[in-house]
C-alpha cells in the first residue's frame, strides 16, 4: 500500500511561514520529515538507503519527529570511511528515476507532472519529471577525507529561491533594493545563497566577483556610477569593504544594509563595520549577517536591528525547509534548548540528495530557541546568536606531522570501541601529544589495536591509549571540566 503523503508545497507557499505556533511548526515538520525520509530512502539516495538499513529503520513505517532519534546523525567521516560506505561521496547524490518520482512524490509534484502532460504532452511531462529527479546544480564542500557534493534538482532550486526571498525579508531588504554581491563566485552555498536571495526576492543584483582575491578590483569594476543599497561580503571582509568601496570611488550614500556572509559577527566587528560605514558616507546603513551550514541547503539571516544596536537575535531558520537540531559534539545526542552545541540540519523537501541529521561541526554558542523573537516577532526557531564554524577542528603536530584533528570525528571513533572515554591533547611547545583514555567493554586487546588503526587512518594516531577504570575516567572528566569534558586540551 502507498504511504500517505503530505502536501508540503501548499503549506510552504502560504505567507505564514514565520508566524505559526511552535506546536503547528512541529506538526508540519513531522509530516515533512516523514516524507523526506521516504523520498531519500526509496527515491534512491544510496547513502541514506544504507544508513537507514543499518539502523533498522523502515522508511515506510517511519512516523516523523517521534522517530527522529532512530536515525543516527551523520559525520563527514561516515561518508568517507570505505568500510562503511564503499561508494564514497557519490552516494550522497540522488540517483533519480522517473519511476521514483511517480511512486514517492508528494501530491503537489504528482499534480504538476500530470498537468504537464495534459498541457504539453509527453515532452513537457518529461521535463516536469526531470525537474524533480535530476540533480543539476551542485555545491562542493572540501575537507577531511574528500569533497562533499550538495546536489539540487530544479525543484530544489525553487526552494532555495523561496528561502532566499525569506532571507531578504528577515534582513529587511525589499524588491526595489539594489544588491552588490561581493561573495566570490564558486560552488558554495555562501555565493549561491545570496544569488538566490536576489532572485527569490526579485531585486536587481550585480554578482561582481568572479573569484576570491582583490576586493578593490571587484568594486572598481562594479556599479560604475551606480549606487547600491545593499552590499553582501564574506564576513572576514566586513571591516574593510566600506573603506575599499570609498577608495574605489563608489557612492555609498544610498546604502541601507551591509550583509556579512558566512558566520555571525562579534560585537566589536559590528561596531567597527558601522564606524567604517559612517566614515565612507553611509552613516544610516545597518549591519546584518547571513549564515548556513556549508553542506546544508539554505542561508539563514539575522533580523535587522537599528543602527548602533550591538545585539543580534540569532539566525532565523525556515521550519518548513529544514529541521535544525543542536547536538552534543561528544555524543551526537540532542542538548536542551538554549544550550551550546553543534548545529545539525535535516533539509526538508529537498530531493537532490544529502543525509538527514548532518553534523555541521559548527558551534551555536546560545544553542537553539523556539521563543518568539523579541525584535521582529517571528516564531521560527533561531540559532546562535553567535555561530563559530569548524569549532572542533584543532591544528596539531602529532608524531612530527602537521594535521587537523577533528575532535568530534576522533571521539565518535573512540566511542564505537569503548563505554567511556576522553581525548586529551597536550601541547608542549611546537609538538603535541594525543592521549586516549578508555573504559572498554571487553579485555580483548584486538579492539584496542583496531581503534589505534582507525585513528591512524584519520591521521590522529594517538601517542598512547590508556585503559582506565570508570572511577579514573570520571576523575579525569572532573579535572577537564567545561561543557565537553571528554575533549581535554592543555599545555604540558
Ligand atoms: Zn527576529
Amino acid at each position: 500500500m502507498r504511504p500517505r503523503l503530505y502536501p508540503y508545497n501548499v503549506r510552504a507557499m502560504s505567507g505564514l511561514w514565520d508566524t505559526r505556533s511552535p506546536a503547528e511548526q512541529r506538526r508540519e515538520q513531522s509530516g515533512l520529515l516523514r516524507q523526506t525520509v521516504l523520498q531519500m530512502a526509496l527515491g534512491h539516495v544510496p547513502f541514506v538507503v544504507a544508513r537507514l538499513k543499518e539502523a533498522g529503520v523502515d522508511a515506510r513505517t517511519f512516523r516523523g519527529l517521534e522517530d527522529l532519534g532512530r536515525i543516527p546523525p551523520t559525520l563527514r567521516g561516515d561518508v568517507f570511511d570505505p568500510g562503511r560506505n564503499p561508494e564514497g561521496a557519490r552516494a550522497l547524490v540522488l540517483h533519480g528515476t522517473e519511476e521514483g518520482v511517480k511512486r514517492f512524490s508528494e501530491r503537489a509534484v504528482l499534480l504538476r507532472v500530470a498537468m504537464a502532460r495534459l498541457i504539453g504532452g509527453e515532452e513537457v511531462q518529461r521535463l516536469a519529471v526531470e525537474a524533480a529527479s535530476r540533480s543539476l546544480h551542485v555545491h562542493l564542500v572540501p575537507g577531511a577525507g574528500g569533497t562533499i557534493p550538495v546536489a539540487y534538482t530544479r525543484d530544489d532550486l525553487n526552494l532555495l529561491a523561496r528561502a532566499g526571498a525569506r532571507l531578504a525579508r528577515v534582513l529587511g531588504l525589499e524588491r526595489d533594493d539594489r544588491l552588490l554581491n561581493l561573495v566570490p563566485a564558486g560552488p558554495t552555498l555562501d555565493h549561491w545563497g545570496i544569488f538566490y536571495m536576489a532572485h527569490g526576492m526579485g531585486m536587481s543584483a550585480l554578482h561582481a566577483r568572479p573569484r576570491a582575491g582583490d576586493l578593490g578590483a571587484a568594486l572598481g569594476a562594479a556599479f560604475e556610477g551606480g549606487r547600491p543599497t545593499a552590499l553582501a561580503v564574506p564576513a572576514e571582509e566586513v571591516l574593510h569593504v566600506a573603506s575599499a568601496a570609498a577608495e574605489a570611488g563608489m557612492d555609498l550614500s544610498e546604502l541601507r544594509l551591509l550583509v556579512a556572509v558566512g558566520r555571525s559577527l562579534s560585537a566589536e566587528e559590528r561596531a567597527g563595520a558601522a564606524r567604517e560605514l559612517a566614515a565612507a558616507g553611509a552613516p544610516e546603513a545597518r549591519v546584518g549577517a547571513a549564515y548556513g551550514v556549508a553542506e546544508g541547503r539554505v542561508l539563514w539571516g539575522e533580523c535587522v536591528v537599528p543602527p548602533g544596536h550591538a545585539e543580534s537575535y540569532g539566525f532565523h531558520t525556515y521550519p518548513d525547509l529544514d529541521l535544525v537540531e543542536v547536538l552534543s559534539p561528544e555524543s551526537g545526542a540532542p542538548v536542551p534548548a538554549e544550550t551550546p552545541g553543534e548545529i545539525a540540519v535535516t533539509p526538508l523537501g529537498f530531493r537532490g540528495g544529502g543525509a538527514p541529521r548532518w553534523r555541521s561541526g559548527d558551534l551555536a554558542l546560545g544553542g537553539i530557541t523556539a521563543r518568539v523573537c523579541p525584535n521582529c516577532g517571528r516564531t521560527v526557531p533561531r540559532v546562535g546568536p553567535s555561530v563559530r564554524r569548524s569549532a572542533w577542528l584543532r591544528p596539531v603536530v602529532l608524531n612530527g606531522a602537521e594535521t587537523s584533528l577533528d575532535l568530534r570525528e576522533a571521539g565518535a571513533a573512540v566511542a564505537r570501541h569503548a563505554e567511556g572515554w576522553q581525548l586529551e591533547i597536550v601541547r608542549r611547545g611546537a609538538a603535541n601529544e594525543l592521549f586516549v583514555y578508555l573504559v572498554t567493554r571487553s579485555e580483548d586487546p584486538d579492539r584496542v589495536i583496531d581503534l589505534f588503526e582507525e585513528l591512524e587512518r584519520m591521521e590522529a594516531a594517538p601517542t598512547q591509549i590508556v585503559l582506565s577504570t570508570p572511577e579514573q575516567l570520571a576523575a579525569r572528566h572532573r579535572l577537564a571540566g567545561g561543557a565537553w569534558p571528554r575533549f581535554w586540551e592543555r599545555t604540558g
